[in-house]
């Protein structure tokens, strides 16, 4: 029964496809590379959901020639089978997203020819399990060509097009491509921070919360989670329910985040027109977001509250860190919180020139810093190192001419917030920034082939009707 909704469910989305598919007409021409080899219109680096949905995107655009990488064996892509330690998404189950809009594509659709309709109207939450299982299936049924455990470690100019380096299988291959996206998630700009305090703890104790943790080996022992956002709630969970003896959240803050800024700002008005706003506009509405950080949503501190072996530590910024035999000692303003293993979920920070792929030309990709000074009541250090993006979402240059062909170079990720609000990396946007994203790579592939377009134009000598000679010619 399960596997009969699920093969309606496709004859469905391959009929929508079919009547959503105008204008039909394929328009790039095969490029070839420097060395001879067939060259990529576009090259997604990153096979996660935002990947997916731009290939999604593309294809529907009648750009075929696409290849999406992944460092990721198939399925592992993304958190949701790794480092995310919620039992369900936090956004609401009918959030659409890769699906751009057509009903038979969204999880909701999915949901319900795999497990029932009730079970859909039954469902308070989408398992995170689920979402990684209708990723999979989506990318699948829409024939997303997709290459796993591909690394891309460099990118170059090549003649006009970008060279890009990819580590597979112990072996380096170079792919060359006209654009290329980089949906590298919310790593993509940076690495998940470990503040100055916890530097002087050895691996043994200290991880941040995007890494594999024996929670097994928790069990019994004190745990301190720094940061007071969803995630570090999920690893305050994670290592309750493997029976730490004690987990002490340490949150900066006085008041724990419990306003959910990204719940205001879900509107179609700002999530599609955040980007078209002036700087001082976008800055403005973005630090103040940002600032805040994401709220925890109620499950995710429940799941914590309820075991008595938690703790909730609130304005206790850690001064400083002393590791001994016997454990760490982390020193707050309300006194010592001695423990055996500490998690960071202190987020990601910038670091542009700690990324392989970006290294090459890290230098000269304009900031939000580089471009905008903000007044000082919105200064913001951390977030002037978001890169400052095109309307098209392209990398620009810091200094204009060293590197041009980073205009072909376009993020979609965490990264991309201060330039267009929620957008990469959020399937709360998907609807929105994606086609923008795709319209923006059709444009600069479009006006690159004006002059072959012309061309092509002028030699366009189709008829469309045939004119017969009249039975009499009018007399003279
Ligand atoms: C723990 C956690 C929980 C979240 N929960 C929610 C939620 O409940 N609801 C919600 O709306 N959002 C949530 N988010 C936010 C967002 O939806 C996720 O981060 C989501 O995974 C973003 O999708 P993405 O495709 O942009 O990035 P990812 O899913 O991270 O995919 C990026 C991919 O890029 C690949 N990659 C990176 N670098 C390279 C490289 N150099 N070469 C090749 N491949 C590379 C990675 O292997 C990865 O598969 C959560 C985020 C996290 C971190």
């Amino acid at each position: 029964m399960i596997h009969d909704g699920l093969s309606v469910l496709e004859s469905r989305i391959a009929a929508d496809l079919a009547r959503t598919a105008h204008p039909r007409a394929p328009w790039l021409k095969p490029v070839t590379g420097p060395d001879g080899t067939p060259a990529h219109d576009v090259i997604i680096v990153g096979g996660g959901q935002s990947g997916l949905a731009t290939a999604f995107g593309l294809l529907r655009s009648r750009v075929d020639n696409i290849l999406v990488l992944d460092r990721a064996p198939a399925g592992q892509e993304g958190p949701w089978r790794s480092y995310a330690r919620m039992h369900t998404l936090r956004s609401p189950k009918d959030f659409t997203g890769p699906d751009l809009d057509m009903p038979s594509l969204t999880y909701q659709s999915w949901h319900e020819a795999k497990f029932g309709i009730e079970s859909w109207d039954e469902l308070n939450l989408i398992p995170k399990g689920h979402w990684a299982d209708y990723l999979a299936w989506f990318g699948h049924v829409v024939d997303i060509p997709v290459r796993n455990e591909a690394e891309v470690i460099d990118i170059a100019p090549a003649d006009g097009l970008l060279a890009v380096t990819v580590r597979s299988g112990g072996a380096q291959q170079i792919l060359h491509t006209r654009k290329l996206v980089l949906a590298t998630g919310q790593e993509s700009m940076g690495d998940w921070s470990l503040p100055a305090p916890f530097s002087c703890l050895p691996a043994s104790r200290c991880a941040h919360c995007a890494e594999t943790i024996d929670f097994a080996a928790l069990a019994g022992k004190r745990v301190a989670v720094i940061g007071a956002g969803a995630s570090a709630f999920d690893n305050a969970a994670t290592a309750l329910e493997a029976g730490a003896a004690e987990v002490h959240l340490l949150c900066r803050r006085p008041e724990a985040q419990v306003v959910q800024p990204y719940r205001w700002l879900t509107f179609r008005g700002f999530l599609r027109h955040l980007g078209d706003l002036d700087d001082a506009w976008r800055w403005r509405f973005m630090s103040a977001i940002m600032a805040l950080r994401e709220g925890f949503p109620q499950a995710t501190y429940d799941r914590c509250a309820g075991h008595v072996a938690f703790r909730l530590h609130l304005g206790a910024p850690v001064l400083s860190a002393i590791d001994g035999p016997g454990g760490a000692e982390l020193v707050t303003p309300s006194g010592p919180v001695a423990v055996d293993f500490v998690i960071c979920a202190t987020g990601i920070d910038i670091d542009l020139a700690v990324r392989p792929e970006l290294s090459r030309f890290a230098g000269n990709i304009a900031s939000w810093a580089d471009r905008y000074t903000p007044p000082a009541t919105e200064r913001d250090e951390r977030l002037g190192r978001f890169p400052y993006l095109a309307d098209d979402y392209a990398l620009c240059e810091r200094v204009a001419g060293e590197t041009p062909w980073i205009a072909d170079i376009h993020l979609f990720s965490i990264a991309s917030t201060m330039s267009f609000g929620a957008s990469g990396s959020s399937i709360n946007a998907m609807t929105t920034a994606v086609p923008r994203l795709v319209s923006g790579l059709t444009r600069g592939l479009f006006r690159a082939d004006a002059g072959r377009l012309w061309a092509e134009f002028q030699a366009y000598d189709e008829p469309q009707a045939v004119v017969r000679k009249p039975a009499c010619e009018p007399s003279s």
